[in-house]
């Protein structure tokens, strides 16, 4: 069988990005395309139809990736509802607590893999950030550095988010109970068993995580770093096969990759 797949912001780095990746594999083809109404004429270079419309961009899709910003994927999830498409795939990250309930709602008529990073090396250190959290207790400061491209909307990062999560985890609590604020200004002593987060937005970065657990004594620190957008598009082209197979509900990328 072949999956057909529509891209969202199919002009974008990532969409782009996923446009390429995609031409390679003998059981996908893209279908479809959206973009702002800037991005339109970019339809004869991509080799895509593209529309303003998601509805019209995903008239004869399967599955449906979004790579955009919160509001467009909130409303091409609403226009999903009078096309084909079973699944979607979600890698826009910087949601709100309202936009994450929509899209669980979204959910229950469609299946959504929603990551903050779709990379296979981003997911197996969350394994480990997780068991680390859990072996190593609140006497280890725990504190997530993220580094991005000048470009990058949204901070701390959707990976970040999700480590701190992991990290979260591992401790019991969720991390709305274990975020630190941003460091700045006459901030006193660290928290003790609190999560921290910082952040760097410079030049062309694509994407450096680090997950440190600090110690009186001693560091540990777990890194990705991502060279080339590729491995997300690769992630979430294999979230697409694995989730147009399922039924209705929000998945993560640690389902798909059974971590
Ligand atoms: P980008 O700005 O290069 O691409 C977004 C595209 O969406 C643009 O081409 C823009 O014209 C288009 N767009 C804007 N409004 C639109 C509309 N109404 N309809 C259709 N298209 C529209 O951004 P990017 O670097 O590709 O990143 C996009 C998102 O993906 C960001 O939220 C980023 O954080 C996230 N991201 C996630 C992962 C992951 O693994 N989850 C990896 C990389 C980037």
């Amino acid at each position: 069988m072949t999956i057909r797949l529509a891209i969202a912001g199919a002009a974008g780095r990532m969409g782009r990005t996923l446009i390429a990746a995609a031409k390679n594999q003998n059981d996908l083809t893209v279908v479809g395309g959206s973009e702002a109404p800037d991005g339109l004429a970019r339809s004869g270079e991509l080799g895509l139809t593209l529309s303003e419309d998601a509805g019209t961009a995903a008239s004869e899709a399967d599955v449906w990736i979004d790579f955009t910003s919160p509001l467009v994927t909130l409303s091409a999830l609403d226009a999903l509802t009078l096309t084909p498409v079973r699944a979607a795939i979600i890698g826009t990250t910087g949601f709100g607590a309202e936009e994450e309930e929509a899209i669980a709602k979204h959910a229950e008529r469609i299946a959504i893999v929603k990551a903050g990073n779709f990379s296979l090396g981003v997911n197996l250190m969350n394994a480990l950030i997780e068991q680390a959290a859990q072996r190593l207790g609140a006497d280890w400061d725990i504190e997530i550095h993220e580094a991005h491209h000048r470009h990058k909307a949204d901070a701390p990062s959707g990976t970040a988010l999700m480590m701190g999560d992991a990290a979260a985890s591992g401790r019991g609590s969720p991390l709305a109970d274990l975020r630190l604020p941003p460091a700045d200004g006459k901030t006193g002593p660290r928290k003790s068993g609190g999560i921290g987060f910082s952040v760097t937005r410079a030049g062309g970065i694509v994407g450096d995580h680090t997950a440190a657990f600090a110690s009186d004594a001693e560091v540990l620190s777990i890194s990705h770093r991502a060279l080339d957008r590729s491995i997300f598009a690769r992630g979430a082209l294999e979230a697409a096969r694995w989730a147009v197979e399922r039924p209705p509900g929000l998945y993560s990328m640690r389902d798909v990759l059974s971590l």
